[in-house]
């Protein structure tokens, strides 16, 4: 070395070390990781959780108050720093939707006015940046701050261990890996909080559906993780395809968000069990199904869940449908604060013979904006999907198209189904789902029966973990 070497890099800035950036210790204490969560919080007498909820939701709102997305959102509805005292005043508060996120995002753009945080504070604490699905324009940017996160990771390590992961698991993570949070979450809770192991292969689009398959059989994963649509696909196309029984794969668990899909047909496919769970990108994993399968647990010491009517935000009777309104009481970087997440549940009314206090919701019903009013009956396509997993003829694919016809310009709409085989006679195939769907959703639709495959365009089946089901065209016809 001589001594005109300049060292280059002595002016590089310490940068922020995770390790350092949470004391662990405290975080376990506040919001303790499975098994320890099971033996103490998860069965808590509701007073005393609802205490907890009130002190870490008071904290919440102070902390929103310093968000500029929520002192204007709060203001606009006539809030002032105070006016919220007790978890009783909570429905003071202005709910708000993804449609108030992308205001802010043109209000603020590119990063919109939901933060406390900025990205420059990358330099004084380690921050993850995840988007969510967005069918449309840019996704919504998501920051997570260090706590954030490792609360989240918590949250999912719990999920899982109540759903039957246990140590040693192979765990294969079908979820979307990039932009969105899911896949890469998974990984990150799945190493940190169960003993498991991902393996992570991503939706068809990073690893294609018979190579995940190969994956399967040949490094014997024992839990298959994903959307059911996809898992369900991976099960036909092993049994149809590659003359391989997705039963003797040696799978013993399924752990995916079914919603009102049946789940004794996926069961039956696979040979294994299936559990859910309802968790958002934004918000992490807030409830999960324990082996009893009677409703899921909602983690209520970090998210406060509410069911409200969707347009009048006024809390529906316990028991009844309405809207999931998201707090989560955990949140630095980008609070959630009564976010009207448009899935419909319900909370259970009975116990869980498991024992654990929290409330439980009934699963997820379906989008509220999914929901198609036909001819003044309010149809899921979710429950299409009940219906084709009920025959053998369909491999359960499905697309809803709504159209406004004729002088009458009456509303109508087609499902167009995937035929399993191509010997499947087409014909009574379709005079019996149209039979069938009129028994369920109390209205007349149209069925059009179509090859296998054949809707992958529409749906995006095998290149995304956000599957659409519905084209509504009633508005570009108007
Ligand atoms: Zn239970």
């Amino acid at each position: 070395m001589t001594s005109t070497a300049r060292n280059i890099f002595s002016d590089i800035p310490t940068p922020p070390l995770y390790s350092e950036s949470i004391d662990f210790a405290a975080l376990y204490k506040e919001f303790p990781p499975a098994p320890e969560y099971f033996h103490t919080v998860h069965k808590m007498p509701p007073q005393e959780i609802r205490a907890l909820q009130e002190k870490r939701f008071l904290a919440t709102v102070a902390r929103g108050w310093q968000v500029p997305f929520y002192q204007l959102h709060w203001r606009k509805a006539g809030l002032e720093p105070g006016d919220i005292r007790s978890l009783a005043d909570i429905e003071k508060i202005p709910p708000y939707t993804v449609h108030d996120l992308r205001e802010s995002i043109e209000r603020n753009p590119p990063w919109g006015d939901y933060w406390g945080v900025t990205l420059a504070d990358g330099a004084k604490m380690p921050l993850v940046l995840q988007t969510s699905g967005g069918t449309t324009g840019l996704p919504r940017p998501m920051i997570y701050a260090p706590r954030d996160r490792e609360v989240m990771s918590i949250m999912g390590g719990r999920r899982l261990i109540m759903q039957g992961v246990r140590p040693g698991d192979l765990v294969q993570v079908t979820m979307s890996l990039g932009l969105t949070n899911a896949g890469m979450m998974v990984r990150e809770y799945i190493w940190k909080y169960t003993g498991a192991i991902a393996l992570t292969t991503g939706s068809g689009a990073a690893t294609p559906t018979r190579r995940q398959i190969e994956l399967a059989q040949s490094w014997k994963t024992t839990v298959m993780l994903g959307i059911p649509s996809y898992i369900r696909h991976l099960g036909i196309v092993a049994r149809d395809e590659m003359n391989i029984d997705p039963r003797s794969l040696g799978v013993r668990l399924i752990c995916c968000g079914l919603g009102p899909e049946p789940r004794d047909a996926l069961e039956e496919l696979w040979g294994a069990k299936v559990m859910q769970q309802y968790g958002t990108n934004e918000s992490g994993m807030m409830s999960a199904e324990c082996p009893f399968q009677h409703g899921f647990h909602i983690f209520e010491d970090a998210y406060l869940l509410e069911m409200a009517d969707p347009e009048t935000h006024k809390p529906v009777p316990h028991g009844e449908k309405g809207n999931t309104l998201i707090t989560c009481l955990y949140k630095h970087a980008a609070p959630v604060i009564r976010f009207d997440s448009n899935d419909v549940s319900a909370f259970s009314t009975d116990a869980c013979p498991c024992g654990g206090t929290h409330k439980r919701m009934q699963g997820i019903f379906g989008r509220a904006d999914n929901m198609i009013r036909l001819r003044g009956i309010n149809v899921f396509p979710e429950a299409i999907a009940t219906v084709l997993a009920g025959d053998a003829r369909c491999n359960g694919e499905y697309f809803c198209v709504v159209d406004v016809v004729g002088e009458a310009r009456r509303d109508e709409m087609t499902v167009k189904v995937e035929a399993g085989k191509s010997t499947v006679d087409r014909a009574a195939l379709q005079q019996d789902l149209e039979r069938r769907f009129k028994e369920v959703l109390s209205v007349k639709v149209g069925v059009e029966i179509v090859d296998a495959k054949a809707l992958d365009k529409l749906t995006g089946l095998t290149s995304t973990s956000k599957i659409k089901r519905i084209a509504d065209n009633r508005n570009a016809a108007k």
